[in-house]
């Protein structure tokens, strides 16, 4: 058998097209495009290209993107200060923390500056308010991977209602709003993690395995049962020849980029699923994109929201 690849990077451009004409539509009601602030603390390199590819996504569908910079050096007060100015913003409707944080701000600093913002404008959905209402099943701002995994799902034609579904990863970023998303579903989910013993059994009796680890390969031929459907998140840079031949294989095209640039992509799941899933997500051009235009959606949606507040109170007075 080889998997079907489902092309995140075309279901991408789809949804970010039809984006484009609600985005235009707000904008000429509301006499102002849909804003997002971006904060980006420090000078991590990864941070910096995320950041870049989410602003011209939003500058490409007609959204204004802002970016606050601060410096590696900032106090956590300082990010905290950020985030107030930007929830009393009356232009910038979603807020984005890009993390990490530098680590000298502490283990709780994220958490701090979540909690901190105006659950109304948190595009990534993890504001403990938000959290609560996807538990509850009535999030109106679901977290963006964990959306974008859904999407490609339903709009690739692969049923989730009555399957068995193995996530494995238990984050509160990936792992546990997919658990959520996908029992709201009426998918059987089993989340597995670090601890679980006999994890390539479980995985094995999965329909829908998303691996969420954040370890290059780590899921092989055997944690697969023949013809599921298996969504890779893994973003991990390899740096080591050895073992990038290893997961790609030799002879594969992308070899030449690791010999350029020392340095290689790959998701957690081995290129050998292929011969036994039934669809498989790439790396890149899977789960990724798809994230980027749920951030996108998100910002949209909590700007057609805010719209229609202030419209219901202008009525009402
Ligand atoms: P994370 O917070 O580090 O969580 C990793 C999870 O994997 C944890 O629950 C951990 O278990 C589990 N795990 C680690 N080693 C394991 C092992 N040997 N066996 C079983 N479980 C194991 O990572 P994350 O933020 O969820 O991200 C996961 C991956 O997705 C990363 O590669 C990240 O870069 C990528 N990602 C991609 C996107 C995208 O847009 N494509 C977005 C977000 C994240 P414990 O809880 O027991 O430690």
């Amino acid at each position: 058998m080889s998997a079907r690849f489902l092309d995140g990077s075309a279901l991408a451009v789809q949804i970010r097209q039809a984006l484009r004409d609600r985005i235009a539509e707000f904008t000429a009601r509301a006499r102002r495009p849909p804003g997002l602030g971006i904060v980006l603390v420090g000078d991590n390199p990864a941070s910096e290209i995320y950041v870049r590819n989410k602003r011209r996504a939003a500058g490409e569908s007609g959204l204004r993107a802002d970016l606050e910079r601060l410096p590696a050096s900032a106090a956590l007060s300082d990010v905290l200060a950020c985030v107030h100015r930007l929830n009393r913003s009356e232009p910038h409707d979603g807020i984005l923390v890009q993390s990490p944080l530098p680590a000298v701000m502490g283990p709780g600093a994220l958490q701090a500056v979540f909690d901190a913002l105006d659950p109304e404008k948190d595009v990534d959905g993890f504001h403990p308010v938000n959290v609560g209402r996807l538990v509850q099943g009535r999030a109106t701002l679901t977290p963006c991977t964990p959306s974008g995994i859904v999407t490609l799902l339903e709009r690739s034609a692969i049923r989730i209602a009555g399957s068995h579904a193995v996530i494995i990863g238990r984050s509160d970023i990936v792992g546990k709003p997919v658990l959520l998303l996908l029992l709201q579903r009426d998918a059987t989910v089993t989340i597995c993690h670090s601890k679980t013993p006999d994890l390539s059994a479980i995985s094995a009796t999965a329909d829908i395995l998303v691996a969420a680890v954040g370890r290059a390969g780590f899921v092989r031929r055997a944690f697969v049962k023949p013809g599921a459907a298996v969504i890779d998140v893994g973003v991990n840079r390899v740096t080591d020849a050895v073992q990038a031949r290893e997961i790609l294989g030799i002879g594969n095209p992308r070899l030449a980029d690791f010999e350029r640039r020392g340095s290689v992509v790959v998701g957690d799941v081995h290129p050998e699923v292929a011969e036994v899933a039934g669809a498989l997500t790439p790396v890149p051009g899977g789960v990724g994109p798809l994230t980027i235009a749920m951030l996108l959606a998100n910002t949209l949606r909590a700007a057609e929201m805010r719209l229609d507040q202030s419209s219901n109170v202008l009525r009402d007075r």
